[in-house]
Formats: C-alpha cells, structure tokens, sequence
C-alpha cells in the first residue's frame, strides 16, 4: 500500500467548496489528514464525496474573524490538535483605480489577505503546541507580477506574498513552516468560470490563457486544480521540512516574464 504523508494529522482549508480549494481538501484527506473545511457557501453536491473521505465543512466567512477563528479552533479541538492550514479562499477583482470603490478595496483586502494573516494568527497557538506546523497561502502569478487589468488584486497576491516571507522568519523557531502557492490560470474553478462567463468568446479566451503560459501551451490545456492541490501536498508534508517563505509558481511558466511568441 502506498505510504500515506500526512496520516494522523489535522487540517484545515478555507474556501474548499470548490476549485484549488476543493481540490486540496480532497487530496490531504486522500493522504490521510483530518480535514476540515470552510466556505461562505457549502455545496451539497460535495457532501458524498467528502463524507467518504471523512472531510468536515463548515459555513465560514474568513473575512469575519469570529467566523474564521471558529473554523480554525474547532478543527483543532475536533481532531486534538492542528498541523496544517491553507489560506486559499480568494476573491478576483478586476477594475481601474477609477472604478474602485473603498468597499471593493476592503471585500478583496479582507479576502485575500487580512483573512490569511489572521488564520495565521489564530493557526499558530494550536501548532506551538505540537511542535510545529505548516500553513500554506494559496496567492497568484499576480503575486510574483503585478497586471495592469486587476491593480486591487495584484496589490492583494503581492502584498500576500510578502507577508508569507515575512511571517515564515516569525515562526520558524516554531517550526511553524508557511509558503505559498501562486497559480496561473487554473481551470476547472470558479474564478475561471466567472471570467470566462464575461468573455464575448469563450473558446478564444481559453486559448488566450493556454497560450501566456509555455508549458499550458505545450500541453494544449489549462492548468488543472489537482496540480496545484499536489504543490500544496508538498509543502505541508514532511518532505518540505525544510522549506519556508518560498513561492511556488504552478504557472506552465507564465511569470517568467517572456511571453511566448
Ligand atoms: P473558486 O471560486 O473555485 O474557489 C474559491 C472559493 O473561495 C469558493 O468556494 C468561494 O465560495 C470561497 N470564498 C470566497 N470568498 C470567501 C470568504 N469570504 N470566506 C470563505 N470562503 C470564500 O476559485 P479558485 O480559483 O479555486 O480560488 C482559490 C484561490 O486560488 C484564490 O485565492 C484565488 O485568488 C487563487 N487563484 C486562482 C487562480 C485561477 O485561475 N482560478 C489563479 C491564481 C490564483
């Protein structure tokens, strides 16, 4: 039988309903974890699926920090103890300076990044207490470069970045370990759903994404939530046991920075 990473170990994973969330929560559970989830909305379609896995939900709004710190402590008091965290829940917000407004600055601050720094917050008593632990943020390529379509966002994944370097220096004499994750455009999610919903021609749209990135090109195909759940897998288990404050790019290559021609 194949070895399990993450047997015995407690998990939880915000905006998990669907897409990358989903994907992960699915993928930990499969290598053993505990898992917990949390979504603004809970879709029933899941519920065999996770049951089968043994995979928790609860309603969670992570912008609200008693909703948040709920999901997180009772996780941790449900399964005896917490060991991994991924801040995924996330929010496009495409617009100019012009066009923002201040309660569309706060909804995808408050979504992209005050909600990861506080489940950082509110993560690390538990983890001290078994030793360590390992959180990672689920940011963008709009995290490595910045975009001139979504400056609200892309300030949100930079900022979101940053704050992963940042926090993994403050928690490493914990053992606490804390990365993230910055896709490309993955399909199969509600983000992408949505943006291509807006787009006069879907099919060129697709195209237009498999295309920015070398090897989406290669393949003829986006990039999928599993393999962007597999890089997660990687930094939560032991096998990245040294690995902190980094950013892996599940981007075919598209933050390179060279357009393919
Ligand atoms: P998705 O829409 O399929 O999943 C996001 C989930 O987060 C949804 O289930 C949604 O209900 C939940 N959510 C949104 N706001 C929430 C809140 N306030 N509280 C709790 N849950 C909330 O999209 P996805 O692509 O799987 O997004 C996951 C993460 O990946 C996001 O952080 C997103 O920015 C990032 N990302 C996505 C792509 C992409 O192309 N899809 C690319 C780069 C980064």
């Amino acid at each position: 039988m194949a070895v399990r990473n993450l047997e015995g170990r407690v998990a939880v994973v915000t905006g998990a309903a669907r897409g990358i969330g989903r994907a992960t929560a699915l993928l930990l559970a499969e290598q053993g974890a505990r898992v917990t989830i949390g979504d603004l909305t809970l879709d029933p379609a899941n519920d065999d699926v996770f049951a089968d896995r043994g995979i928790r939900q609860q309603v969670c709004d992570v912008r609200n920090l008693q909703s948040l710190g709920e999901l997180i402590d009772g996780a941790a008091n449900e399964g005896g103890r917490l060991d991994v965290l991924v801040n995924n829940a996330g929010i496009v917000l495409v617009g100019q300076v012009d066009e923002i407004e201040e309660a569309d600055w706060d909804r995808c601050l408050d979504t992209n990044l005050k909600a990861a720094f506080f489940g950082v917050k509110y993560a690390v008593p538990h983890m001290r207490k078994v030793g360590g632990g390992a959180i990672v943020n689920t940011a963008s390529n709009a995290g490595i470069l910045p975009r001139a379509h979504d400056p609200v966002y892309s300030t949100s994944k930079l900022a979101l970045t940053g704050m992963t370097r940042s926090l993994a220096l403050c928690h490493g004499p914990n053992k606490i370990r804390i990365n993230a994750v910055c896709p490309g455009p993955v399909g199969d999610t509600g983000i992408m759903d949505a943006d291509l919903a807006t787009q006069a021609d879907r099919e060129a749209a697709i195209k237009q994404f498999i295309h920015a990135s070398p090897i989406a090109r290669a393949h003829g195909r986006m990039i999928s939530p599993e393999e962007v759940a597999q890089s997660i897998l990687y930094l939560v288990s032991d096998a990245s046991q040294m690995v902190t404050g980094t950013m892996i790019a599940i981007d075919g290559g598209k933050s390179l920075g060279v357009p393919p021609v």
